[in-house]
């Protein structure tokens, strides 16, 4: 059963909108692209997550950035 987002997690409304492309977010003060994400975004705080799928993902494109700055 794939979680099925109807209520933002923050502030608990439902206006919550689907869509899929590039997920945006700051970790370090650095901007991450992650491309051929699906994610949900809360069009009242603005807040953007994730299913359970898509969060490995980006964990995965993390942890592959990471390797390479490091090298
Ligand atoms: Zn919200």
């Amino acid at each position: 059963m794939k979680p099925n987002f109807s209520f933002c997690p923050i502030c608990e409304n439902n206006k919550i909108k689907k869509k899929s492309g590039n997920f945006e977010f700051l970790i370090e003060k650095k901007k991450i692209v992650v491309p051929d994400i699906t994610f949900f975004i809360c069009t009242d705080c603005k807040e953007k997550f994730t299913d359970v799928e898509n969060e490995i993902k980006i964990d995965d494109f993390i942890k592959l950035a990471k390797r390479k700055n490091a090298a």
